[in-house]
Protein backbone atom coordinates (compact mmCIF):
# COMPACT_ATOMS: atom_id res chain seq x y z
CA UNK A 1 0.00 0.00 0.00
CA UNK A 2 1.66 3.22 -0.77
CA UNK A 3 2.23 5.48 1.70
CA UNK A 4 2.50 9.87 2.52
CA UNK A 5 3.65 12.06 4.99
CA UNK A 6 2.94 15.12 6.24
CA UNK A 7 4.77 18.01 7.22
CA UNK A 8 2.49 21.17 8.17
CA UNK A 9 4.08 24.52 8.63
CA UNK A 10 1.90 27.73 9.97
CA UNK A 11 -1.91 28.89 10.65
CA UNK A 12 -4.98 25.99 11.33
CA UNK A 13 -5.94 26.93 7.53
CA UNK A 14 -2.68 25.42 6.67
CA UNK A 15 -3.95 22.37 8.94
CA UNK A 16 -7.65 22.22 7.99
CA UNK A 17 -5.88 22.10 3.83
CA UNK A 18 -3.30 19.15 5.13
CA UNK A 19 -6.38 17.41 6.63
CA UNK A 20 -8.39 17.66 3.31
CA UNK A 21 -5.72 16.76 1.22
CA UNK A 22 -4.64 14.00 3.35
CA UNK A 23 -8.60 12.99 2.79
CA UNK A 24 -8.06 12.70 -0.80
CA UNK A 25 -4.88 10.44 -0.49
CA UNK A 26 -6.54 8.28 1.56
CA UNK A 27 -9.32 8.13 -1.07
CA UNK A 28 -7.09 6.91 -3.40
CA UNK A 29 -5.74 4.00 -1.04
CA UNK A 30 -2.90 5.77 0.44
CA UNK A 31 -1.83 5.43 4.02
CA UNK A 32 -0.09 7.60 6.23
CA UNK A 33 3.46 6.77 7.15
CA UNK A 34 4.87 7.59 10.56
CA UNK A 35 8.40 8.15 8.74
CA UNK A 36 9.28 10.16 5.70
CA UNK A 37 12.38 7.88 4.38
CA UNK A 38 9.59 5.42 3.68
CA UNK A 39 6.48 7.37 2.24
CA UNK A 40 6.14 7.77 -1.48
CA UNK A 41 4.40 11.12 -1.51
CA UNK A 42 6.21 13.61 1.24
CA UNK A 43 4.00 17.17 1.06
CA UNK A 44 4.93 19.93 2.97
CA UNK A 45 2.64 22.68 3.52
CA UNK A 46 4.16 25.99 3.87
CA UNK A 47 3.19 29.23 6.02
CA UNK A 48 5.15 32.49 4.74
CA UNK A 49 3.80 35.09 7.43
CA UNK A 50 7.22 35.94 9.11
CA UNK A 51 10.48 35.11 7.42
CA UNK A 52 11.25 32.41 10.38
CA UNK A 53 8.52 30.04 9.01
CA UNK A 54 10.14 30.27 5.58
CA UNK A 55 13.90 29.37 6.44
CA UNK A 56 12.58 26.12 8.60
CA UNK A 57 10.01 24.79 5.74
CA UNK A 58 13.18 25.35 3.22
CA UNK A 59 14.95 23.29 6.15
CA UNK A 60 12.68 20.67 6.26
CA UNK A 61 12.11 20.41 2.32
CA UNK A 62 15.84 20.43 1.54
CA UNK A 63 16.00 17.30 4.88
CA UNK A 64 13.37 15.82 3.20
CA UNK A 65 15.00 15.91 -0.52
CA UNK A 66 17.98 14.24 0.36
CA UNK A 67 16.16 11.30 2.89
CA UNK A 68 13.77 10.40 0.60
CA UNK A 69 13.44 6.92 -1.25
CA UNK A 70 14.01 6.77 -4.74
CA UNK A 71 10.95 7.83 -6.51
CA UNK A 72 9.21 9.28 -4.10
CA UNK A 73 7.13 12.39 -4.51
CA UNK A 74 8.23 15.81 -3.05
CA UNK A 75 5.14 18.12 -3.02
CA UNK A 76 5.54 21.60 -1.42
CA UNK A 77 2.16 23.46 -1.52
CA UNK A 78 0.69 26.61 0.57
CA UNK A 79 1.80 30.19 1.01
CA UNK A 80 5.58 29.72 0.26
CA UNK A 81 4.73 27.66 -2.49
CA UNK A 82 2.23 30.67 -3.40
CA UNK A 83 5.34 33.28 -2.76
CA UNK A 84 8.10 31.91 -4.49
CA UNK A 85 6.19 29.20 -7.53
CA UNK A 86 8.73 27.83 -9.88
CA UNK A 87 11.83 29.22 -8.25
CA UNK A 88 11.65 26.86 -5.13
CA UNK A 89 12.21 23.89 -7.43
CA UNK A 90 15.49 25.18 -8.55
CA UNK A 91 16.68 25.56 -5.96
CA UNK A 92 15.97 22.39 -4.26
CA UNK A 93 15.46 20.21 -7.53
CA UNK A 94 14.15 17.11 -5.93
CA UNK A 95 10.93 18.73 -5.35
CA UNK A 96 8.57 17.46 -8.27
CA UNK A 97 5.24 19.59 -7.49
CA UNK A 98 4.70 23.34 -6.43
CA UNK A 99 1.15 23.85 -5.40
CA UNK A 100 0.76 27.50 -4.42
CA UNK A 101 -2.27 28.62 -1.85
CA UNK A 102 -4.50 29.95 -4.42
CA UNK A 103 -4.99 26.78 -6.19
CA UNK A 104 -5.48 24.76 -3.20
CA UNK A 105 -9.43 24.88 -4.14
CA UNK A 106 -7.94 22.95 -7.57
CA UNK A 107 -6.38 20.27 -5.77
CA UNK A 108 -8.88 17.55 -6.82
CA UNK A 109 -7.76 17.95 -10.07
CA UNK A 110 -4.12 18.38 -9.50
CA UNK A 111 -4.30 15.15 -7.53
CA UNK A 112 -6.18 12.91 -10.63
CA UNK A 113 -3.34 14.66 -12.95
CA UNK A 114 -0.48 13.47 -10.70
CA UNK A 115 -2.19 9.81 -9.59
CA UNK A 116 -3.45 8.75 -12.88
CA UNK A 117 -5.33 5.63 -12.92
CA UNK A 118 -5.64 6.04 -8.84
CA UNK A 119 -9.06 4.53 -8.09
CA UNK A 120 -11.27 6.72 -5.89
CA UNK A 121 -13.44 5.13 -2.75
CA UNK A 122 -15.14 6.09 0.29
CA UNK A 123 -12.86 7.32 2.97
CA UNK A 124 -11.50 4.37 5.24
CA UNK A 125 -13.14 4.56 8.64
CA UNK A 126 -10.57 6.17 10.92
CA UNK A 127 -10.88 7.76 14.51
CA UNK A 128 -11.91 11.18 14.27
CA UNK A 129 -11.13 13.90 16.43
CA UNK A 130 -13.34 15.76 18.73
CA UNK A 131 -12.47 19.35 16.83
CA UNK A 132 -12.12 19.98 13.84
CA UNK A 133 -11.54 23.29 11.21
CA UNK A 134 -13.74 24.34 8.27
CA UNK A 135 -12.54 26.79 6.30
CA UNK A 136 -15.35 29.38 5.76
CA UNK A 137 -13.73 31.93 3.17
CA UNK A 138 -10.25 32.54 2.02
CA UNK A 139 -8.14 35.25 1.07
CA UNK A 140 -7.81 38.90 2.47
CA UNK A 141 -8.97 42.02 0.90
CA UNK A 142 -6.95 44.44 3.95
CA UNK A 143 -3.04 44.98 2.95
CA UNK A 144 -2.04 45.25 6.43
CA UNK A 145 0.92 46.86 5.32
CA UNK A 146 3.15 44.06 7.22
CA UNK A 147 1.21 41.35 5.70
CA UNK A 148 1.99 39.59 3.01
CA UNK A 149 -1.27 37.30 2.70
CA UNK A 150 -3.49 39.21 0.80
CA UNK A 151 -0.47 38.51 -2.03
CA UNK A 152 0.06 34.98 -1.48
CA UNK A 153 -3.95 33.75 -0.66
CA UNK A 154 -5.60 36.05 -3.14
CA UNK A 155 -8.77 38.33 -2.42
CA UNK A 156 -11.23 37.02 -0.38
CA UNK A 157 -14.24 34.75 -0.94
CA UNK A 158 -16.85 33.05 1.10
CA UNK A 159 -17.86 29.64 0.35
CA UNK A 160 -21.68 28.93 -0.18
CA UNK A 161 -23.53 28.27 3.05
CA UNK A 162 -24.90 24.78 2.19
CA UNK A 163 -21.42 23.67 1.28
CA UNK A 164 -20.13 24.61 4.86
CA UNK A 165 -23.43 22.84 6.43
CA UNK A 166 -22.93 19.75 4.21
CA UNK A 167 -18.99 19.64 5.57
CA UNK A 168 -20.00 20.36 9.03
CA UNK A 169 -22.56 17.97 9.03
CA UNK A 170 -20.42 14.66 7.46
CA UNK A 171 -17.96 15.39 10.34
CA UNK A 172 -20.80 15.55 13.03
CA UNK A 173 -21.31 12.27 12.11
CA UNK A 174 -17.96 11.13 11.92
CA UNK A 175 -18.21 12.22 16.03
CA UNK A 176 -16.83 15.82 16.10
CA UNK A 177 -18.54 17.97 18.56
CA UNK A 178 -16.67 20.96 18.27
CA UNK A 179 -15.98 22.65 14.93
CA UNK A 180 -13.91 26.18 14.47
CA UNK A 181 -14.73 28.15 11.26
CA UNK A 182 -12.11 29.32 9.42
CA UNK A 183 -11.07 32.18 7.19
CA UNK A 184 -7.87 34.65 6.92
CA UNK A 185 -10.58 37.51 7.67
CA UNK A 186 -13.33 35.18 8.90
CA UNK A 187 -16.27 37.36 10.35
CA UNK A 188 -16.12 39.38 6.35
CA UNK A 189 -17.74 36.35 5.77
CA UNK A 190 -20.71 36.83 3.19
CA UNK A 191 -21.42 34.61 -0.01
CA UNK A 192 -24.25 37.34 -1.17
CA UNK A 193 -26.98 35.87 0.96
CA UNK A 194 -25.35 35.47 4.39
CA UNK A 195 -23.16 36.85 6.52
CA UNK A 196 -21.30 36.24 9.31
CA UNK A 197 -23.74 36.11 12.14
CA UNK A 198 -26.10 34.83 10.51
CA UNK A 199 -23.61 32.08 9.05
CA UNK A 200 -23.48 31.43 12.80
CA UNK A 201 -27.26 31.19 13.49
CA UNK A 202 -27.15 28.67 10.60
CA UNK A 203 -24.72 26.45 11.72
CA UNK A 204 -25.74 26.45 15.06
CA UNK A 205 -29.16 24.74 13.71
CA UNK A 206 -27.29 21.28 13.24
CA UNK A 207 -27.80 18.32 15.12
CA UNK A 208 -24.90 16.83 17.18
CA UNK A 209 -22.93 19.47 16.82
CA UNK A 210 -22.07 20.80 20.48
CA UNK A 211 -19.68 23.86 20.10
CA UNK A 212 -18.68 26.79 17.44
CA UNK A 213 -15.68 28.84 17.66
CA UNK A 214 -14.08 31.38 15.10
CA UNK A 215 -10.93 32.69 13.93
CA UNK A 216 -9.71 35.13 13.05
CA UNK A 217 -11.83 38.02 12.81
CA UNK A 218 -10.58 41.76 12.23
CA UNK A 219 -11.78 44.82 14.60
CA UNK A 220 -13.55 46.38 11.21
CA UNK A 221 -15.83 43.89 10.66
CA UNK A 222 -16.34 42.99 14.07
CA UNK A 223 -20.04 44.85 15.16
CA UNK A 224 -23.04 44.37 17.65
CA UNK A 225 -25.04 42.25 14.84
CA UNK A 226 -21.85 39.42 15.53
CA UNK A 227 -21.49 40.17 19.18
CA UNK A 228 -25.24 39.65 20.37
CA UNK A 229 -25.26 36.39 17.99
CA UNK A 230 -22.22 35.11 20.28
CA UNK A 231 -24.48 36.33 23.19
CA UNK A 232 -27.78 34.39 21.67
CA UNK A 233 -26.22 30.83 20.48
CA UNK A 234 -25.58 28.78 23.24
CA UNK A 235 -23.15 26.81 21.00
CA UNK A 236 -20.52 29.51 20.74
CA UNK A 237 -17.69 29.62 22.83
CA UNK A 238 -17.31 32.48 24.85
CA UNK A 239 -14.00 33.52 23.11
CA UNK A 240 -13.58 36.51 20.87
CA UNK A 241 -9.94 36.73 19.33
CA UNK A 242 -9.59 40.22 18.14
CA UNK A 243 -6.04 41.21 16.57
CA UNK A 244 -5.40 44.66 17.71
CA UNK A 245 -1.52 44.42 16.93
CA UNK A 246 -0.93 47.94 18.27
CA UNK A 247 -2.30 49.95 20.88
CA UNK A 248 -0.75 53.77 19.01
CA UNK A 249 -2.98 55.70 16.58
CA UNK A 250 0.13 56.35 14.54
CA UNK A 251 1.02 53.00 14.34
CA UNK A 252 -2.19 51.40 13.35
CA UNK A 253 -2.29 54.07 10.39
CA UNK A 254 0.36 52.80 8.75
CA UNK A 255 -0.61 49.13 9.37
CA UNK A 256 -3.15 50.39 7.72
CA UNK A 257 -5.70 48.50 9.71
CA UNK A 258 -8.77 50.43 9.35
CA UNK A 259 -9.62 51.38 13.16
CA UNK A 260 -7.98 53.63 16.34
CA UNK A 261 -7.53 52.34 19.43
CA UNK A 262 -10.58 54.17 20.92
CA UNK A 263 -12.93 52.04 18.60
CA UNK A 264 -11.11 48.93 19.12
CA UNK A 265 -11.74 49.72 23.02
CA UNK A 266 -15.55 50.68 22.43
CA UNK A 267 -15.77 47.24 20.67
CA UNK A 268 -14.14 45.53 23.83
CA UNK A 269 -16.34 47.26 25.94
CA UNK A 270 -19.59 46.15 23.78
CA UNK A 271 -17.93 42.68 23.92
CA UNK A 272 -17.73 42.57 27.87
CA UNK A 273 -21.27 44.20 28.22
CA UNK A 274 -23.49 40.99 26.18
CA UNK A 275 -20.71 38.66 26.86
CA UNK A 276 -19.19 39.50 30.74
CA UNK A 277 -17.67 35.84 31.12
CA UNK A 278 -15.83 36.06 27.52
CA UNK A 279 -12.07 35.33 27.46
CA UNK A 280 -10.64 37.99 24.65
CA UNK A 281 -6.94 37.08 22.94
CA UNK A 282 -5.29 38.81 20.85
CA UNK A 283 -1.71 39.52 18.37
CA UNK A 284 0.54 42.14 18.75
CA UNK A 285 3.34 43.62 17.37
CA UNK A 286 5.94 45.25 18.42
CA UNK A 287 8.89 47.18 16.54
CA UNK A 288 7.18 48.40 13.65
CA UNK A 289 8.87 50.95 11.57
CA UNK A 290 8.63 54.53 13.06
CA UNK A 291 7.36 52.80 16.63
CA UNK A 292 8.89 55.17 19.50
CA UNK A 293 9.01 54.52 23.15
CA UNK A 294 5.66 56.51 23.63
CA UNK A 295 4.00 54.06 20.52
CA UNK A 296 5.25 51.50 22.46
CA UNK A 297 3.95 52.70 26.30
CA UNK A 298 0.04 53.11 24.38
CA UNK A 299 0.20 49.38 23.18
CA UNK A 300 1.03 48.04 27.18
CA UNK A 301 -1.53 50.70 28.27
CA UNK A 302 -4.21 49.25 26.07
CA UNK A 303 -3.06 45.70 27.12
CA UNK A 304 -3.88 46.55 30.88
CA UNK A 305 -6.89 48.25 29.71
CA UNK A 306 -8.46 45.45 28.03
CA UNK A 307 -7.01 42.58 30.11
CA UNK A 308 -6.45 40.16 27.68
CA UNK A 309 -6.39 35.92 28.71
CA UNK A 310 -4.09 35.35 26.00
CA UNK A 311 -1.69 36.77 23.30
CA UNK A 312 0.12 35.77 20.37
CA UNK A 313 3.17 38.33 20.85
CA UNK A 314 6.07 38.69 17.96
CA UNK A 315 8.36 41.32 16.91
CA UNK A 316 8.22 43.07 13.29
CA UNK A 317 10.14 41.16 10.55
CA UNK A 318 10.76 42.84 7.45
CA UNK A 319 8.30 40.61 4.61
CA UNK A 320 9.61 41.47 0.91
CA UNK A 321 6.38 42.16 -1.15
CA UNK A 322 4.69 43.83 1.30
CA UNK A 323 4.33 47.79 1.43
CA UNK A 324 6.07 47.75 4.80
CA UNK A 325 9.50 46.33 3.29
CA UNK A 326 9.68 50.15 2.10
CA UNK A 327 9.42 51.52 4.92
CA UNK A 328 12.73 52.02 7.34
CA UNK A 329 13.25 49.08 9.47
CA UNK A 330 14.27 51.60 12.37
CA UNK A 331 13.70 50.17 15.65
CA UNK A 332 16.83 48.01 16.52
CA UNK A 333 17.05 44.26 17.33
CA UNK A 334 17.48 44.64 20.73
CA UNK A 335 15.02 47.31 21.45
CA UNK A 336 12.39 45.41 19.58
CA UNK A 337 13.56 41.83 21.86
CA UNK A 338 13.33 44.36 25.30
CA UNK A 339 10.18 45.64 24.23
CA UNK A 340 8.84 42.12 23.24
CA UNK A 341 9.86 41.21 26.84
CA UNK A 342 8.66 43.78 28.36
CA UNK A 343 5.13 42.95 26.60
CA UNK A 344 5.32 39.59 27.59
CA UNK A 345 5.76 39.66 31.33
CA UNK A 346 2.95 41.85 31.28
CA UNK A 347 0.66 39.57 29.40
CA UNK A 348 1.78 36.90 31.64
CA UNK A 349 1.06 38.43 34.68
CA UNK A 350 -2.39 38.99 33.35
CA UNK A 351 -3.03 35.71 32.15
CA UNK A 352 -2.16 34.42 35.38
CA UNK A 353 -4.54 36.25 37.11
CA UNK A 354 -7.32 35.57 35.08
CA UNK A 355 -6.64 32.06 35.47
CA UNK A 356 -6.28 32.39 39.15
CA UNK A 357 -9.56 34.04 39.24
CA UNK A 358 -11.41 31.12 37.91
CA UNK A 359 -10.25 28.54 40.96
CA UNK A 360 -12.96 27.36 42.79
CA UNK A 361 -15.12 28.57 40.25
CA UNK A 362 -17.39 25.89 38.06
CA UNK A 363 -17.05 25.27 34.18
CA UNK A 364 -18.06 23.26 30.97
CA UNK A 365 -15.47 21.41 29.41
CA UNK A 366 -15.53 19.52 26.37
CA UNK A 367 -12.74 16.89 27.09
CA UNK A 368 -10.62 16.42 24.05
CA UNK A 369 -8.25 13.35 24.85
CA UNK A 370 -6.32 11.80 27.42
CA UNK A 371 -3.58 13.38 28.52
CA UNK A 372 -0.18 10.73 27.35
CA UNK A 373 2.23 11.40 29.80
CA UNK A 374 -0.16 11.34 32.85
CA UNK A 375 -3.05 8.65 31.83
CA UNK A 376 -4.90 9.75 34.76
CA UNK A 377 -5.95 13.43 33.36
CA UNK A 378 -7.86 14.16 30.36
CA UNK A 379 -7.15 17.47 28.35
CA UNK A 380 -10.46 19.14 27.44
CA UNK A 381 -11.26 23.34 27.01
CA UNK A 382 -13.55 25.58 29.00
CA UNK A 383 -16.29 27.25 27.17
CA UNK A 384 -13.91 30.46 26.43
CA UNK A 385 -10.62 29.33 25.10
CA UNK A 386 -8.74 27.86 28.45
CA UNK A 387 -6.80 24.57 28.64
CA UNK A 388 -8.40 22.20 31.03
CA UNK A 389 -6.88 18.96 32.83
CA UNK A 390 -9.82 17.26 34.59
CA UNK A 391 -8.67 13.98 36.66
CA UNK A 392 -11.25 11.43 36.34
CA UNK A 393 -11.91 7.91 35.81
CA UNK A 394 -14.78 6.52 33.06
CA UNK A 395 -14.57 9.65 30.82
CA UNK A 396 -14.13 9.69 27.36
CA UNK A 397 -13.10 12.16 24.25
CA UNK A 398 -16.95 13.79 23.01
CA UNK A 399 -17.91 13.86 26.65
CA UNK A 400 -19.12 17.56 28.09
CA UNK A 401 -18.75 17.94 31.61
CA UNK A 402 -19.33 20.33 34.75
CA UNK A 403 -16.23 20.50 36.38
CA UNK A 404 -14.93 22.65 39.27
CA UNK A 405 -11.67 24.30 38.79
CA UNK A 406 -8.98 23.56 41.47
CA UNK A 407 -5.80 24.76 41.03
CA UNK A 408 -4.10 26.81 38.02
CA UNK A 409 -0.81 26.18 36.94
CA UNK A 410 -0.52 29.35 35.24
CA UNK A 411 -2.11 28.46 31.35
CA UNK A 412 -3.89 25.23 32.64
CA UNK A 413 -6.88 25.01 35.15
CA UNK A 414 -6.81 21.60 36.96
CA UNK A 415 -9.91 20.49 37.76
CA UNK A 416 -12.36 18.05 39.36
CA UNK A 417 -15.62 16.86 37.84
CA UNK A 418 -18.79 17.78 39.30
CA UNK A 419 -21.11 15.72 37.37
S1 LIG B 1 -6.31 41.26 7.92
FE1 LIG B 1 -4.27 42.13 7.68
S2 LIG B 1 -2.99 40.79 8.97
FE2 LIG B 1 -4.90 39.68 8.59
S3 LIG B 1 -4.50 38.44 6.77
FE3 LIG B 1 -5.43 40.35 6.05
S4 LIG B 1 -3.70 41.66 5.57
FE4 LIG B 1 -2.90 40.01 6.83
Amino acid sequence: MPLFYFQTFGCQMNVADSEQIRKKLMMRGFKPSLSPDKADIIVVNTCSVRENAEIRARVKIGEFAKSKKENASLWVIGCMAERLGDKLKRIIPEIDLVIGAKRIDEIDGIIEKQLPGCVCSKLPETESNVTDFVPVMRGCNNYCTYCIVPYVRGPEHSIPVGEIENVIREKVTNGVKEITLLGQNVNSYNDHETDFPDLLYKIANIKGLERIRFTTSHPKDCNEKLIRAIAEIPKMSRHVHLPVQAGSDKILKMMNRNYESFQYLELVDMIKKYLPDADITTDIMVGFPGETDKDFRETLQLVKQVRYTTAFMFAYSVREGTEAASMVDNVPKEIKISRLNELINLQTSITKEIYSNVVGKECEVLITGQQKKRDRFWMGQDKGCKKVLVSCNSIKAGMILKVRAVRSSGMTLICERIV
